[in-house]
């Protein structure tokens, strides 16, 4: 038994298991998780985020056993930010520049 968690979102759920119905899985809603008897439902997951066109979703594997479907948020939402060059993140301007200078001596 393989569990979506659709981080709250009730209404992707019904949709994701309207859609696995379609393709001939057996798939139940609780709440926003979607349990599926199959195991291999990540190609299927796919596809339902390009075929309804959710672009920024995501569709995580956290276990074997546990899927998370949820929007990529964008880590400078919460106030980080990253460094350009190699995609360490840092949570101030300062730290940045801190980090920068790191990678100064290497490209000089
Ligand atoms: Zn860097």
């Amino acid at each position: 038994m393989i569990t979506i968690d659709c981080a709250n979102d009730n209404e992707i759920a019904t949709e994701l298991a309207n859609y696995l119905k379609g393709h001939h899985f057996e798939a139940k809603t609780e709440k926003s998780s979607v349990m599926v008897n199959e195991a291999n439902v990540e190609q299927m997951l796919e596809s339902f985020l390009v075929e309804t066109k959710r672009l920024g979703y995501k569709v995580r594997k956290i276990d074997p056993t546990n899927f998370l479907l949820a929007k990529e948020v964008p880590i400078e939402d919460f106030g980080f930010l990253r460094c350009e060059m190699c995609g360490y993140v840092v949570s101030s301007e300062e730290e940045l520049l801190i980090h920068r200078r790191a990678h100064g001596i290497q490209l000089l």
